[in-house]
């Protein structure tokens, strides 16, 4: 087999190598079809059969309930920024959104959905520099607010929520992007959930949405067909012709995953995997974890070196020892290690090996 890295790449991430290899199996003929997945129509049985697969796989390894719906859409997780807007700010007579602003996605969240509600930001992270997440006071949640908006787990400062606010009849949005299916969540908690495909699930390009029924049908007039929940579940998210291939890495993802003992089992894993590398940096006077200690994602764990120049360094090294994409987000500079759901145990523990080493050689 040809040589692969370990990619702490944030996103398009790596894929489990099994998966990898029966698409390389299925690609030029699919299931004795003699056509490959991405050569058959959208409306063919086939497709309709993989897609189905994937959305009963994903409701079931969630634990998604009966009365969500689930939306394989375009455009990525920010997309949906624009869309939550369009689908969902008519259920408040004012237009009123409300968001969590903790970091670089939560801010495009916030600006994408201006031109289409009245966004009003309730609790920010920007005083500690995103470091933590802050705590949301419930008395700030205006009642009659469409929704609230929050990004659970912060791709780029490294941070998640670890437990999710109680926000009484205002529907609780997230974008999951970073972390869907890494941890165990209760979907009753929200209204939405979403995520684009790429960090947990598949290619890029799509999202899957999953939304609570009763929050459809209250599209702005003016809302793009295809941005349309309403119409997109109406059509089973094929209003027009869908990303067929992705859909198939998801199924194909999800089958994966299942294999491996479903969410649970892979939240404990990733703890696992995330207490490798803040083991690395808490006992370390060289390195600096970027993260208050309260607030740690278990899926980007950032970090910093004494100079901008060891981490240019330590990037080059790295990448020589097999250990690839672990710059940091242009945002926050340092250094980031994305260690999604297809990241092994032997890449971290590679990993922090490697830091000691850095750190023994150039600490
Ligand atoms: C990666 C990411 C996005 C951006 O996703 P696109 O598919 O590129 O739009 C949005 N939100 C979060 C939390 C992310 O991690």
């Amino acid at each position: 087999m040809s040589h692969r890295v370990y990619n702490f790449g944030a996103g398009p991430a790596m894929l489990p190598l099994p998966v990898m290899e029966r698409i390389r199996d299925e690609f030029l003929d699919y299931h004795g079809m003699g056509a490959s997945v991405i050569e058959i129509s959208h409306r063919s049985k086939e497709f309709q059969a993989i897609q189905d697969e994937a959305k009963a796989l994903l409701r079931e390894l969630a634990g998604i309930p009966d009365d969500y719906r689930i939306l394989f859409v375009h455009g990525g997780a920010r997309m949906q920024f624009a869309a939550l807007p369009l689908n969902l700010a008519g259920r408040s007579t004012t237009k009123r959104c409300l968001y969590a602003e903790t970091g670089n996605f939560s801010q495009l969240a916030i600006k994408d959905a201006q031109p289409f509600a009245d966004v009003k930001v309730i609790v920010s992270g920007a005083d500690s520099g995103f470091r933590r997440v802050p705590v949301l006071d419930p008395a700030t949640i205006d009642p009659s607010a469409a929704y609230l908006h929050l990004t659970s787990n912060n791709t780029v400062c490294g941070t998640r929520w670890q437990s999710f606010p109680e926000t009484g009849g205002v529907p609780l949005i997230a974008d999951q992007t970073s972390e869907i299916l890494s941890r165990v969540i209760d979907y009753r908690k929200f209204g939405v959930v979403y995520a684009g495909l790429q960090k947990n699930l598949g290619p890029s390009g799509m999202a899957v949405v999953i939304i609570r029924q009763d929050l459809l049908g209250q599209a702005a007039p003016h809302t793009p067909l295809l941005l349309n929940y309403t119409q997109l579940d109406k059509d089973d998210s094929l209003t027009n012709t869908t990303n067929t291939f992705a859909v198939y890495v998801v199924k194909c993802m999800l089958e994966w995953l299942k294999e491996q003992g479903g969410v649970a089992a892979m939240e404990r894993r990733n703890e696992e995997k995330a207490a490798v590398l803040y083991r690395a940096l808490d006992g370390s006077g060289f390195y600096r974890g970027f993260a208050d200690p309260s607030c740690r994602s278990i899926m980007n764990v950032t970090f910093h070196l004494p100079t901008p120049e060891l981490e240019k360094q330590f990037v080059k090294e790295a990448l020589a020892a097999g250990l690839y994409a672990l710059e940091g987000h242009r945002a926050v500079g340092g250094l980031r290690a994305s260690i999604y759901n297809p990241m092994p145990l032997a890449g971290v523990e590679a990993l922090a090996r490697f830091m000691d080493e850095f750190e023994q050689t150039h600490g």
